[in-house]
């Protein structure tokens, strides 16, 4: 790793992770389960206000295991946000179901609840219902889970909340990721706080959690001989990552923080370029500020996000355009897809005119200054004058 890099959002290790593998280490409870595993879950859990958590390999085997767990299957339909990672709906793949992909909202860049309203009535009309809805928070942001919950139980479809995102985030006092009916968190090396690779499982069903359990460990039987009658996964996080993820949960606040305060900055230096606008927080609860996202009006500023990222690039500095929403994907190219108003993209404008900045809880004051230098340079040449 060159050191003089910026990036996007890069690990940021506290103080007690080595004490929780050192004691892995030293207990050689190195693999495969062991007490990290168990306490990490209780007090993930706990953090999340949920009855239980299955820590596993990662945020998509957690996807997955909830799809599995809802019934998803070959033939099976399942409505997910269109702008978000792949992993969101690759996993409805892996169920040999097909997604149907739901455009945002304006207000939260979440999934829109109009949109969604829709798909539910075209649904009605050809009799063909979801088996699951997948609603991503984006970039640590809860989409507004009341509308959304209330068609989904209407229509009695479970919500799995992709939370990858937005752990720490919140939705009307309650934790982002423990609303809909499964959760899940990831804790990949970009997250908000990681474990080098992993993911969580979350929910108050603690029957479908043990179900994960076993369906993640190979769906091993309890014999001594190995017994098998259902398939099975290697889907469990190992006794030391879990121990790297317990010391990441004591600072997750401090994280959060730290990255609102990222944000911050560059709202008050930013703001006075006019076409600059930044996601917008809604009302309805605190966001994680997990990438500081911009949008430029091509209307008064004349270079483009992809200009911006190869300038910074040319800096050694990392930014990324917004996701491409799933629904514009070569994958996905035959699916479904349900936008916000009939002619109006969202997820498409915000694509075509989004920029995520560095935003690191570990960003020392001069790297973002050094980011902001660039940015007003390039902002300053490509302003349009009128
Ligand atoms: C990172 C991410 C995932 C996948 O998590 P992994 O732990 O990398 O498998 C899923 N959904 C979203 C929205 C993500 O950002």
């Amino acid at each position: 790793m060159t050191s003089n890099r910026i990036f996007l959002s890069s690990p940021h290790i506290g103080e007690y992770e080595r004490v929780f593998v050192e004691e892995a280490f030293s207990t050689n409870w190195i693999a495969p389960l062991g007490p990290n595993v168990d306490a990490f879950e209780y007090e993930l859990a706990e953090y999340a206000g949920v009855a239980g958590a299955v820590v596993l390999s990662s945020g998509t085997a957690a996807i997955h295991l909830a799809l599995k767990l809802l019934g998803v299957q070959q033939g099976d339909l399942v409505f997910c946000s269109s702008l978000t990672f792949v992993a969101s709906a690759n996993p409805i793949l892996y169920q040999g179901a097909t997604p149907i992909f739901i455009d945002s909202e304006p207000e939260s860049w979440n999934m829109s609840p109009k949109a969604l309203e829709k798909a539910f009535h075209d649904a009605q009309l050809s009799g063909k219902f979801p088996k699951a809805v997948i609603v991503v928070n984006l970039y640590g942001q809860s989409a507004d889970l009341d509308p959304i919950m209330e068609l989904c139980n209407y229509y009695n479809v479970p919500v799995i909340e992709d939370a990858a995102e937005s752990l720490g985030a919140t939705y009307k006092s309650r934790k982002s990721g423990s609303i809909g009916y499964f959760g899940i968190y990831s804790f990949n090396g970009n997250k908000i706080i990681t474990t080098s690779g992993g993911g969580a499982l979350i929910s108050n069903d603690l029957d479908a959690l043990d179900k994960a359990r076993f369906w993640a460990t190979q769906a091993r039987e309890p014999a001594k001989h190995y017994q098998h009658i259902e398939c099975g996964y290697n889907y469990r996080m190992s006794n030391v990552l879990a121990g790297i993820g317990r010391g990441q949960l004591r600072v997750l606040e401090e994280r959060v923080r730290a990255r609102r305060e990222v944000s911050q900055v560059y709202l008050e230096r930013l703001s006075k370029f006019k076409g600059i606008s930044f996601m917008p927080e809604a009302t309805f609860g605190r966001s994680t500020r997990w990438l500081t996202v911009v949008t430029l009006d091509p209307q008064l500023i004349a270079v483009t996000p992809s200009e911006i990222i190869n300038e910074l690039e040319a800096a050694n500095i990392e930014s990324r355009p917004v996701w491409k929403p799933l629904h514009r994907q070569p994958l996905f190219e035959k699916c479904l897809y349900y936008p916000h108003k009939e002619h109006e993209s969202i997820s498409d404008i915000l694509f075509a005119r989004g920029l995520c900045l560095p935003s690191g809880s570990n960003m020392r004051t001069e790297d973002q200054e050094k980011i902001i230098y660039h940015l007003e340079s390039i902002l300053n040449s490509g302003m349009k004058k009128y």
